[in-house]
């Protein structure tokens, strides 16, 4: 391997890297030369061109000279500093609001400036606030800075100034730096070295536009975030193929036809094709020697459960015992319900374990789990504790996968590990995902869809209204409720405090008991203790509640078919899938349905288009993909949540395009360039034992 040590030295082996800077670094991650290299702007200013004042426009973040002709000190208001210059072609005016002598001394009539800072549109005309100036010569004798300037991500007591010398110094060094995409594979894209592509993303020169860095055409960036969507691809398919070798319990047993049979019969209704279809993929996954890896998307409301306890009944026919796992209390405890209806006529014991479970309780049911005499538990994190052992787990189901990392599913795997058995594993999404992400993100599943709802379900009728309507919306709750239907209002707050959402919707709740006498109300939030969110969510679903306020803790997988209104509270703060999550509670009966997006007024454009999307569909898949388009995948991957992949340079929107290739240069580099494999990995995603399978 040509990956030179050097590269791998601490920075404090850089001239002028002392202990405050190195600490300072190290809180943006960045430990050796290598990191440093790495290290790449967000963004970038040009200085390298004078602009003409006549010439600016609101907006732009330029370099201009220009001759003072003017300068005063506003008394009135908040005290400022205004100066006016002109360079020929028009003027423009600076403002200080802090100032000194020494500036206001420089600021003489006559004097020559140059300016850079971003044009705004002032009481007076156009005018730049604080902008960083330096009194010149005259213009013609100005030297302009002939790279774009890059403005790197900043931790306090680090300034873009240090930085920028620091990343200059580690680049003296990366002439080592090990190209590890192959000659033939840069041809064929036309990508530059991997030295050349760092240097420029540093230091862009006159040649190289802003917006070429801006939307991703640059040669140099395109084949870094390549780079970046192969490594992860690569780590993902590494971490697959690993686990393929190991050895799994097979699902088989005399008795497991009739079990099926039994199982299907006592089922309220018959599967749809799609269900039956995912279900004879984990079926015969399940009866292959190696663990299953598979991954089931299915919109809000296609019947996911049913198809994990087809897959739990498969595990317990054969003996073996079944996690499941979800990752709210709510829906945990919904689970369980689900899971100890179906298996009622099995004699098997379902439990459940949550955070809440103390005591005596706990340790009976962690000893009804390590003696084998319960068959299925279904719990929250809780699950990954330590003092959590199974006689024999062969099954772990994991419910909306998004909220768990790769990390957390392969925590709770190594607790079913026995005799060098290691038990199957389905997780289950309901957050669609377009199919080229998919790819990326779960490259280490198997993926099954299930592309179709349970019949006579009417798609549910959205409206966008602002929030001055809202007491005509508090009147069709009563005219809603008096049909006999229940709803949920749903207050949502930009912050991710829970305790500022938990507050708002106290408040809502009492406004709306006191707007709707006539309506029983209650108010369900994270905050509650499991037992009063239990009680509240029994007590709604038997109907003794009309109405629940409550926060997004809903919005998984909670079911009441009768709860057919739904009125969200600042739509436009969540994210397109998030909401589309949160209105697949209603939509479950057969009956009508609604759910009002009331927003607050002025609703920017972009959040006009995007509440539009969800208006006008109700397919999750199509949501997604505009969504993508619209705003970045952000909100599609759910980047709030843990465990989601975190790009240095790739920008999954921006560089959609490449994803299409990633797969098929991913199965060529295992065949052709195996050596890449794991130095990419390392490279791109950090530490090797992260991803290393023990
Ligand atoms: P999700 O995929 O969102 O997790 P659920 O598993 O909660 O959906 O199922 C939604 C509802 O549809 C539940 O009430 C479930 O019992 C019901 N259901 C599931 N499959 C069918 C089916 N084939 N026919 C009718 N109803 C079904
Ligand atoms: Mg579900």
């Amino acid at each position: 391997m040509n990956n030179s040590s050097t590269l791998n030295e601490s920075i404090t082996s850089l001239t002028g890297v002392g202990t405050h800077t190195a600490s300072r670094l190290h809180k943006l991650g960045i430990r050796t030369l290598q990191d440093l290299i790495f290290y790449l702007p967000y963004r970038y200013e040009d200085r390298t061109r004078i602009h003409a004042i006549g010439a600016l426009s609101v907006g732009m973040t330029v370099l201009i000279c220009g001759k003072v002709e003017l300068v005063d000190v506003l008394p009135k208001g908040r005290k400022a500093l205004v100066c006016r210059i002109s360079d020929g072609t028009g003027f423009i005016f600076l403002k200080f609001f802090h100032f000194n002598a020494n500036l206001h001394n420089s600021l003489k009539v006559g004097t020559w400036l140059s300016c850079f800072a971003e044009v705004r549109y002032g009481y007076v005309g156009l005018e730049m606030v604080h902008p960083e100036y330096r009194v010149i010569a005259d213009p013609d004798s100005y030297c302009p800075e002939n790279s774009l300037t890059p403005v790197y991500p900043l931790t306090e007591g680090l300034s873009q100034a240090t930085i920028r010398k620091v990343v200059n110094l580690a680049l003296n060094e990366a002439a080592t730096l090990h190209d590890w995409i192959p000659m033939p594979i840069l041809q064929r894209y036309q990508y530059p070295p991997l030295l050349e592509a760092i240097q420029t993303l540093h230091a862009p020169n006159e040649t190289v536009s802003i917006q070429a860095l801006q939307d991703g055409s640059l040669p140099a960036l395109k084949r870094l975030a390549f780079e970046e969507l192969l490594s992860h691809y690569l780590s993902l398919k590494k971490l697959k193929q690993t686990a393929k070798v190991w050895q799994a319990p097979q699902f088989t047993s005399p008795t497991l036809a009739s079990s099926k049979a039994h199982f299907l019969r006592s089922l309220a209704f018959t599967l749809t094709g799609a269900q039956q279809r995912v279900i004879a993929e984990i079926e015969a996954d399940c009866q292959s020697t190696h663990p299953m890896m598979r991954l089931v998307q299915g919109d809000v409301g296609s019947g996911k459960t049913v198809v994990s306890a087809y897959a739990a009944l498969l595990a317990l026919t054969a003996g073996y015992q079944v996690a499941v796992m979800a990752p709210t209390e709510l829906l945990a405890e919904q689970h369980y319900r689900n899971f100890s209806a179906w298996f009622a006529g099995f004699q098997t014991l379902v439990l459940s374990l949550t955070g809440q479970v103390k005591g005596k309780a706990r340790a009976a049911i962690l000893q009804a789990l390590a003696n084998g005499s319960a068959g299925i538990v279904v719990g929250t994190h809780a699950l990954f504790q330590e003092s959590v052992q199974f006689q024999r787990l062969g099954l772990i189901i994991i419910d909306e996968q998004h909220r768990f990392g790769v990390h957390q599913r392969m925590a709770l795997r190594d607790k079913g590990q026995q005799d060098g058995l290691r038990p199957h594993q389905l997780v289950m999404t309901a957050t669609p995902i377009p199919r080229t992400l998919a790819m990326l993100q779960y490259s280490d599943l198997d993926i099954s869809i299930i592309d179709e709802l349970p019949p006579n379900r009417k798609p549910v009728v959205t409206s966008v209204i602002p929030a001055e309507r809202r007491d005509g919306v508090i009147d069709r709750i009563n005219h809603w409720v008096a049909k006999k239907r229940q709803g949920y209002w749903v207050c949502t707050l930009i912050e991710e405090s829970e305790v500022l959402q938990c507050e708002a919707a106290e408040k809502t709740a009492e406004l709306l008991t006191l707007a709707l006498p006539t309506v029983r109300v209650a108010l369900i939030h994270g905050r509650m203790k499991s037992a009063e969110k239990d009680a509240v969510m029994q007590a709604f679903k038997k109907h003794e509640l009309d109405l629940l306020v409550a926060t997004t803790v809903i919005e998984v997988g909670v079911d009441v078919p009768n709860a057919g209104l739904m009125i969200i509270e600042n739509p436009e703060r969540l994210g397109l899938a998030q909401l589309h999550q949160l209105r697949g509670r209603v939509g479950r009966g057969a009956d009508d349905s609604y759910c009002l997006l009331m927003y607050q007024s002025p609703l920017s454009e972009i959040a006009r288009q995007r509440l539009g999307i969800l208006r006008d569909s109700n397919d999750g898949f199509v949501i997604a993909e505009k969504d993508l388009q619209l705003r970045g995948p952000g909100d599609v991957m759910g980047t709030r949540q843990t465990g989601q992949i975190h790009f240095k340079v790739a920008d999954l929107a921006r560089d959609a395009d490449l994803l299409e290739s990633i797969q098929q240069i991913g199965e060529q580099f295992f065949s052709e360039y195996p050596q890449a494999v794991q130095p990419l990995c390392e490279r791109w995603l950090g530490d090797p034992t992260d991803y290393a399978e023990v």
